[in-house]
């Protein structure tokens, strides 16, 4: 795996995990998306299988705690793909800082060589609200999770989602000092960040230590928060999940997260959806999948069939004379609800069905049948075929 790959693919994408899923999530997305995309479940499709090699790929990085942490670091530097050297082809990743901040831009701007003052800021730094403004704070992010029902997750949900967060605390006015009278802290001069060579010639930022970020400190801490200007509170709200959600997917509800701090603005709700599996309907895309069983001579002769859809009433499909097990038809409008209200289709895949038991009058019609149809041999073109390779 080169850091080209690692900056190129997202492989928590294609496990459909958050950034911060837990080892064991990560290992229940790949089993369950393996199973799907088995070769061995999806003979001769050559997407699946494409598919299955890119989730073993995933799974080899951030299944794997090391290479997990690399991954992540390479990503953090050079910002999720946005970010490409090298010409096509070029399968190693060769590259100097120099050329990093001389290379040409997107837009055709061209930053100036700064090799000393460029600073790449990590992604996972928490967002502030106003620069070097001590006054004003951003709320901090949230991020929660919910399980929906299949269903729900079709049709969108409202769901109560109890959340804990920090708040300013009230005995201090979030200032973190008993007085309310707190000092600018010396060691970030108020910026709550402090730069952090790191011998390559650029710097990173951390969260300053001496103030915990906050870029204030207490002379004379508040005793209810410890000189935190935080307090815990926990909450309950009414999230409406869109419809049309999938498995895993993360969705970000903004200004939802914990309040901003003396007139800075909230932060985000970030709710990681998990949805139940349906014990009839299966999900690709926007497109709903069932499976719909027919008798043999429903499938030989045609006929129309009756097919269930989610919440609603049974559409009715024409089945073409000569319907081969395993033919996917499609009922247009009758999938998941799309992001701009409209649907996919339901996608129905004929199984046939064999009669365990016959009774008399079925037996004597099978048995003509097969008088009728002795001179064709099902296996002809097979032998054929095995004696020219
Ligand atoms: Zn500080
Ligand atoms: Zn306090």
């Amino acid at each position: 795996m080169s850091t080209k790959d690692f900056v190129e693919k997202d492989y928590y994408k294609v496990l459909g995990v958050p950034k911060d899923a837990t080892e064991a999530e990560i290992k229940k997305a790949y089993r369950k998306l393996a199973r799907e995309n088995h070769p061995d479940a999806n003979k001769g499709d050559a997407s699946a299988e494409a598919r299955f090699k890119e989730i073993s790929e995933a799974n080899d990085v951030i299944g794997d705690p090391k290479k997990r942490k690399e991954y992540d670091d390479a990503r953090a530097l050079f910002g999720n793909g946005g970010f490409r050297a090298g010409g096509p082809g070029g399968g190693s990743f060769n590259f100097d800082l120099g050329d990093l901040f001389g290379a040409p831009r997107a837009g055709g701007r061209r930053l100036r060589r700064r090799r000393h003052r460029g600073r790449l800021r990590r992604p996972v730094q928490p967002r502030r609200g106003a620069g070097t403004c001590t006054q004003r704070r951003r709320g901090q992010d949230i991020e929660s999770e919910v399980t929906l029902s299949f269903t729900e997750a079709i049709e969108g949900a409202t769901v109560p989602l109890r959340m804990s967060s920090q708040q300013p605390c009230t005995a201090c006015s979030g200032t973190g000092d008993k007085n309310g009278t707190p000092r600018v802290c010396p060691t970030c001069v108020g910026t709550g960040q402090v730069s952090r060579g790191s011998g390559g010639g650029f710097s990173l930022t951390d969260p300053c230590v001496d103030c915990k970020g906050r870029g204030l400190i207490a002379e004379t801490p508040c005793e209810v928060c410890k000189g935190s200007g935080r307090a815990k509170s926990s909450r309950t709200m009414q999230v409406r999940i869109p419809a049309g959600v999938s498995d895993n997917q993360k969705i970000r509800l903004r200004g939802k997260g914990a309040p901003g701090e003396r007139g800075g603005p909230n932060g985000d709700l970030y709710v990681v959806v998990h949805v139940d599996d349906h014990p009839v309907f299966g999900r690709r895309d926007d497109n709903l999948t069932v499976t719909v069983p027919v008798s043999f001579s429903e499938a030989a002769l045609g006929g129309e069939i009756k097919v269930p859809t989610l919440g609603g009433p049974a559409v009715t499909l024409k089945l073409p004379a000569g319907t081969l097990n395993g033919r996917t038809m499609r009922a247009r409008g009758k999938g998941a609800v799309r992001k701009d209200g409209t649907r996919g289709d339901l996608l129905v895949t004929v199984e046939v069905a064999v009669p365990k038991e016959l009774d008399d009058k079925a037996r004597e019609a099978l048995e003509t049948f097969r008088e009728a149809t002795a001179s064709e041999d099902p296996r002809a073109e097979l032998f054929q075929a095995a004696k020219g390779a």
